[in-house]
């Protein structure tokens, strides 16, 4: 991780930046380091490290004119949209010194142009924010690839409909980059991954040509599905510039339950009673996570008695919800809220879950799921592992309950560190889990791929990397090694 901005930029490729200047426009093409900083450096501030610039192209074709121009020198590129991602792939590798150790910062040495770890160019995609009129017949809408999530959430609702991903960074998170990594979030339950959402994609491959394929058609047997190809592609194979969007018709009027629960079991006895009924979200949260959430935001404890777990479930009304609510918490330490503002509140003590955390200092953020038979033996098996690391001050689990996907919190190791990490993993894997939920591999997961994929499917994998990518320059060491790319 850089030390400081002045290790930010690399520059020794004066010509290609005067040829981006000609392509995007003189103020679209940034060096100043305090200015990257914000590109280079993530939002989980454990990963970062120098790029060439950041380019910030217009249209399509500028990105391109862009691909040809780097792919013409050889200098890798790096797609990015709103920088929020928690995996290190939206900002360049920390540099390298002689001698292939991380980069103090201080020495200077980076890889040259073609080498692994050379500097990228970043290649924003905020610009390219424009939003269609909805296609109400079809409940479709196509949007450009750097238009914020809270963006088409809102277009969406002007036209009585809803889009169906949701995540606490929408209004900076950009479409192009939910799709990138296959963003799941709070309404998975309801709607399912990004994925299902894309029904058409415009995009740049890595020699500058565009496939675009934005005809929403329900049926459409033509061959392979390459929008679903860059579902989850974290900018390793193209640059995405467009997005055709599926809507959905709205749940109308929901409720909110917060539930003091005893542990996971519990949780989970809850969810499999409330499956019969219309379960909009399912989360959890625990003691850890309730507490700081409280410190940071000053909100009261929600409940009367203490619990060491808390499920947070939204209900649509009009079906069995509210014959749940009653039935199934009426024994319960609950607090229930059907007006939008009570909604809003209670839904503040999980989506605040990040920041409770990150206000404490450096977190390790690991993003994991489970089968749903294995995650109350799974959670106490983390709780031993986790506190086995001396250096872990603090460590916490919230998540998304009903799809089994947590996120594990971890305060105390340095940012550099990662055995806490590996052991987490390794830890999933015991329990057939996968190492990444939803937050994709980049580059803090890309060495423990194996744990997840057979050695035969990260083959495929890496067939496909090639013949998309023959020089290797879309975001070399995010989501595949390096080596053998
Ligand atoms: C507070 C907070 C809460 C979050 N909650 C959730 C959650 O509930 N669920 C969830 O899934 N994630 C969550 N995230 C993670 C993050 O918001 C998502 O991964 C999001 O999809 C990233 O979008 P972005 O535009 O910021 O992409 P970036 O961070 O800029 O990039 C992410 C990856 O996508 C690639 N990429 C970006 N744009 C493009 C493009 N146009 N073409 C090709 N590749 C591209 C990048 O190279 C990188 O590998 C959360 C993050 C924060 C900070």
């Amino acid at each position: 991780m850089p030390k400081n901005s002045t290790t930010l930029v690399s520059s020794d490729n004066g010509e290609l930046i005067s040829e981006l200047r000609t392509i995007v426009g003189e103020s679209s093409v940034i060096e100043d380091p305090a200015v990257m900083q914000a590109y280079c450096v993530d939002w989980t501030r454990r990963f970062g490290g120098p790029a060439v610039c950041v380019v910030r192209p217009g249209s399509t074709q500028e990105v391109a004119a862009v691909m040809r121009a780097c792919a013409a020198v050889g200098v890798p590129v790096l797609p990015q949209g709103g920088n929020t991602g928690l995996v290190g792939g939206s900002v360049p590798a920390a540099g390298r010194s002689a001698d292939g150790k991380p980069d103090d910062g201080e020495s200077g040495e980076r890889g040259e142009p073609g080498e692994p770890g050379a500097p990228p160019v970043i290649v924003s995609t905020r610009r390219l924010a424009w939003i269609d009129p909805v296609d109400e017949l079809s409940a479709q809408v196509s949007v450009g690839a750097g238009t914020t999530l809270g963006d088409v959430q809102r277009h969406a609702r002007a036209a009585g409909l809803e889009y169906g991903v949701d995540l606490a960074s929408r209004d900076s998170a950009t479409i192009g980059g939910t799709v990138a990594t296959n963003a799941g979030g709070i309404r998975v339950l309801a709607y399912g991954m990004t994925r299902l959402q894309v029904t058409g994609i415009e995009a740049v491959l890595p020699d500058g040509s565009v496939i675009s394929h934005m005809s929403g058609l329900a049926k459409d047997n033509t061959g392979f599905d390459l929008a679903q190809l860059l579902c989850g592609s974290e900018g390793a194979l193209a640059i995405i510039t467009a997005v055709r969007l599926r809507l959905h018709r709205p749940h109308g009027r929901t409720s909110v339950a917060l539930i003091g629960c005893a542990d996971y079991d519990d949780a989970l006895t809850i969810i499999g009673t409330a499956a019969s009924g219309r379960l909009v979200a399912a989360e959890v949260i625990d003691a850890t996570g309730m507490r700081l959430v409280q410190d940071v935001s000053g909100l009261p404890y929600p409940l009367e008695q203490q619990h060491s777990l808390f499920a947070l479930i939204e209900v649509a009304d009009g079906g069995s919800g509210d014959g749940f609510v009653a039935d199934v918490l009426e024994a319960r330490d609950v607090v229930v809220a059907m007006d939008a503002s009570g909604i809003e509140r209670l839904w503040q003590y999980r989506e605040r879950q990040a920041e409770g955390f990150d206000a404490w200092g450096i977190v390790h953020k690991l993003d994991v799921s489970v089968p749903l038979e294995t995650l109350a033996a799974c959670a106490r098996e983390l709780q031993t592992v986790i506190a086995e690391f001396p250096k872990v001050k603090e460590f916490g689990i919230f998540g998304h309950l009903a799809d089994g996907n947590i996120h594990v919190e971890i305060l105390g190791p340095p940012a550099e560190e990662s055995d806490v990490d590996t052991a987490v993993l390794e830890c999933i894997s015991r329990y057939g889990g996968s190492i990444s939920a939803e937050h994709g591999i980049g580059r803090m997961k890309v060495d423990h791929l194996d744990l997840s994929r057979s050695a035969e499917e990260i083959a495929a994998m890496r067939a496909i990397k090639k013949a998309w990518d023959p020089q290797g320059l879309m975001n070399p060491g995010v989501l595949l090694p390096v080596s053998g790319e």
